[in-house]
């Protein structure tokens, strides 16, 4: 444990700095921002904990070195933040700084209590606790990281930042189930979707693009990574997403199947007499690309169609489709768009999944430039031509930045 120097406090001014944490089941990722200015300090990825082939991989801050490695053993999530601790320690940014304002912490699963990033207490931490069957892989990584933080620093004030929050303002049309009412409020079945804090972050940003006020645009973000979402955002609120009670419903993702027919999971059960649980693992982790071409990387799948991969080329095409589906039904949703929004890892970088994407709907008014389109760049930028009625844009996320946002804006005062 330990506690910072009063003395050294006063000395620093308000303290600015910002820890975020992301736990998974078997990794951490951490930042450390400075909110004065919202520059990235230095940053690290455990991965593998509690297995024999631990790696953590930490990146200093600019000036300080190529990144640095650790292997071996790391046994849990405790000596996982204990080693990036060190880690920020030999960088001179240790965790027992006064200058550390707050730890925040992404948290998957908020339920419906959850509307706002909220500072931890022990009631707190027993909701996340019982939402764990709604979330069963993530929130209890995400308690051992709260945990395992407030040990380290039991005097700083812990934020959770929840993956559902964005989307509480979804209307009870959009977020019910067509299924038994009493049977959905029993068990709290309704659509929660997932991804919050990017779609939040990226709306934000793209209005910032169109230079005019969240509250006045209409947009539709797209979220590709290797999981991912839509979402409708209608002045800064967020009306529909195409995640659920869990990250699979929705878009065809890196190894999650997004929508299918339910009645698929009966018939797997009584045809092939599969358990849920393998059912489970088909439909997360073995369907989407992987399952239709067995890859799931963006980048190898469009090698594969170039070289005329015909199941690459078919995993692309039935990709594309659904997004394109999603794109016309949230343009429904939201009666006017000013702007669809690409983001996150295919979003940010494949220009062929934004020119199929958007091919053929110029009647809704949109289109992409094809230069424009092939531009390689991290910052925000518009992809579509001057005439195009409906902006296209590509906005690079930052979940952490946005965590450490709303983080620091509960505690700063
Ligand atoms: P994320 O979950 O946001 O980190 O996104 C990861 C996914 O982004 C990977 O699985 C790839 O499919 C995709 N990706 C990353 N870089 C590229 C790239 N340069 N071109 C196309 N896809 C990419």
């Amino acid at each position: 444990m330990t506690t910072p120097n009063t003395e050294d406090a006063a000395a620093a001014g308000k303290p600015s700095r910002v820890l975020v944490l992301n736990s998974g089941s078997s990794s951490v990722k951490y930042q450390l921002l400075d909110m004065d200015d919202r520059s990235r300090l230095a940053s690290g990825l455990v991965e593998r904990i509690g297995e024999e082939t631990s790696r953590l991989v930490h990146t200093p801050p600019a000036g300080g070195g190529e990144p640095r490695e650790r292997t071996g053993r790391i046994a849990d999530h405790d000596e996982a933040l204990k080693a990036a601790a060190e880690e920020l320690a030999a960088d001179g940014l240790g965790l027992d700084s006064p200058d550390l304002a707050a730890i925040g912490h992404r948290v998957v699963h908020g339920g419906l209590r959850f509307t706002e990033p909220t500072v931890v207490t022990d009631d707190v931490l027993k909701e996340i606790e019982r939402l764990v069957p709604v979330a069963p892989l993530h929130n209890p990584a995400n308690i051992t990281g709260i945990r395992t933080a407030q040990a380290l620093r039991p005097d700083l004030p812990q934020v959770a930042v929840f993956d559902t929050a964005f989307h509480t303002t979804m209307p009870e049309y959009a977020a019910r189930y067509a299924i038994d009412v009493e049977t959905a409020d029993a068990h709290r079945i309704r659509r929660y979707g997932f991804h919050g804090t990017s779609h939040a972050y990226v709306s934000r940003r793209a209005a910032e693009l169109l230079g005019k006020e969240p509250a006045d645009v209409n947009v539709i973000v797209l979220h590709l990574g290797n999981g991912a979402s839509a979402s409708a955002v209608a002045g800064g609120r967020c009306v529909e997403t195409s995640m659920g009670l869990t990250p699979l419903e929705g878009l065809v993702m890196g190894t999650r199947s997004g929508d299918i027919d339910p009645a698929v999971t009966f018939h797997l059960k009584r045809v092939a007499g599969m358990s849920a649980d393998e059912i489970d693992v088909l439909l997360n982790k073995k369907s989407g690309l992987v399952g239709l071409c067995g890859d799931n990387d963006m980048r190898e799948i469009r090698r594969r169609v170039d070289e005329g991969d015909e199941r690459a080329a078919l995993a692309f095409d039935i990709y594309v489709h659904r997004l394109k589906k999603y794109i016309g039904a949230y343009a429904a949703v939201l009666g006017r768009v000013d702007a669809v929004v690409f983001t996150a890892g295919v979003g940010e970088n494949s220009a062929p999944v934004r020119e199929a994407a958007i091919a053929g709907l110029e009647e809704l008014g949109l289109a992409v430039d094809a230069d424009l389109n092939a531009v390689r760049s991290g910052v925000p930028r518009l992809i579509s031509p001057d005439y195009a009625r409906v902006a296209v844009a590509v906005v690079p996320t930052d979940e952490e930045l946005e965590i450490a946002t709303q983080t620091f804006a509960l505690v700063d005062n």
